[in-house]
């Protein structure tokens, strides 16, 4: 097995769908999943096929449809549930069925009002049944970070003897910070039988804004998997942002030296389809996929990517899916669209020095099919020594080349 190799999760349709004013119809989940395939995640979780008819139907159909990446339902350790699942995910070409279950004595006590003895047995039978019916089967101890380690290694021992393919980690409360889980994935590589047969997998909520770091930390620690979503939504803080991992992995692969499946060209289009379909986008300043996070509004910035875009961005908006520029001007255009964008990126000329860009700019569009914004930038800092004079908001203030 190709160790550096690493596989995307996406559990946008099932921990994604579960926070806040994020539910999904089924035709918006299958138009979904089509963006995920074409975005080249491994595997999409569905949905958790027994909580509603709703949720049946859409792992069902996904699996219908879905062909390149495996197609996943989430179960409770209960024998229901995972029939349920598997009948889901019948149709599905690579059905994976993914069983959680407690391990944290604050869960075990309050919430499932079970001993660690009852859990283990259940961890034991329901991975077997589950294997019973599919090959691929994931299991996740909930709430692994805030588990005894020695217990959490016992039930992972167990879940691997039974046939588990994938352990997943989850840090179901937001609560690790990167050193400690990366312990976590290294201590199961130290102790667990067997764990070189499994892919190991992380799982992370943002609540102290760390679900990217220790999701590379647990990926720099041993593990292969990492669940995660686009634009970051899911419960509460939501989870790591899918784009985020894979800018992270793409720009510094010096010091990630990974690989997947990914069309970083699809990060982009999966962000605004998830953004049409539950009708609200990611945060303005949200890394990579934000609609200021290729902007430049200080004249000095702006200079510098003008004269090269890697002065301050590590990577090009083509490279994301991010288009280039709304608004090309070019030969053809006058001095009311030339004046008007320059207008919009802060420029406010008199009628004579308006004449002397103009003449700049026909220049350029001459020699150049179109004229971006850094060519007018350009224009501005070299001959007529100006600044903008009033803040930019436009997201399109200055894009890099396109590449
Ligand atoms: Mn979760």
């Amino acid at each position: 097995m190709d160790q550096e190799r690493i596989f995307f999760f996406d559990t946008t349709l099932r921990d994604g769908e579960q926070s806040p004013g994020c539910s999904m119809y089924i035709a918006e989940k299958l138009r979904m999943a089509r963006q995920l395939e074409l975005l080249g995640v491994d595997v999409i979780e569905a949905g958790f096929a027994i909580a509603s008819e709703g949720d049946f139907a859409a792992v069902n159909q996904v699996a219908r449809e879905v062909r390149g990446p495996r197609v996943c339902s989430l179960s409770r350790a209960k024998e229901e549930d995972i029939a349920a699942s598997a009948r889901a995910l019948e149709p599905a070409a690579r059905p994976r069925i993914h069983i959680f279950l407690a391990s944290s004595d604050i869960h075990l006590q309050y919430k499932l009002q079970i001993s660690r003895e009852r859990a283990l047995e259940l961890t034991d039978k329901s991975v077997r049944l589950a294997r019973a019916y599919v090959d691929d089967v994931e299991f996740s101890p909930e709430d692994s970070t805030r588990t005894d380690r020695d217990f959490l290694c016992a039930m992972v021992q167990v879940a691997v003897d039974a046939g588990a393919t994938v352990i997943n980690l989850p840090d179901t409360v937001g609560y690790t910070v990167p050193h400690e889980y990366a312990a976590i994935f290294r201590l199961m590589k130290e102790r667990i039988r067997g764990i070189e047969n499994v892919v190991l997998s992380s799982h992370c909520h943002n609540d102290l804004g760390l679900a990217v770091a220790n999701s590379l930390a647990a990926l720099e620690a041993g593990a292969r998997q990492v669940e995660c979503t686009i634009n970051g939504i899911g419960e509460r803080a939501g989870n790591a942002a899918l784009e985020e991992l894979a800018a992270a992995i793409h720009v510094r692969h010096d010091q990630l030296p990974f690989h997947h499946g990914l069309d970083l060209r699809q990060l982009f289009p999966a962000s605004q389809t998830l953004g049409e379909i539950i009708t609200f986008g990611p945060a303005p300043n949200k890394a990579v996929v934000g609609s200021n996070a290729f902007s430049h509004e200080a004249g000095i910035h702006q200079h510098g990517v003008m004269s090269n875009p890697l002065c301050y961005e590590i990577m090009t908006p083509a490279q994301v899916g991010v288009p280039a520029n709304r608004m090309v001007l070019g030969k053809h255009s006058g001095r009311h669209a030339l004046n008007h964008r320059l207008q919009e990126l802060g420029y406010h000329l008199n009628r004579t020095d308006l004449d002397l860009a103009y003449d700049r700019f026909v220049e350029i569009a001459d020699r150049k099919k179109s004229v971006f914004d850094q060519d007018l930038i350009g224009i501005m800092l070299t001959h007529l020594r100006q600044t903008p004079t009033l803040g930019s908001h436009d997201s399109a203030a200055i894009a890099s080349p396109q590449a």
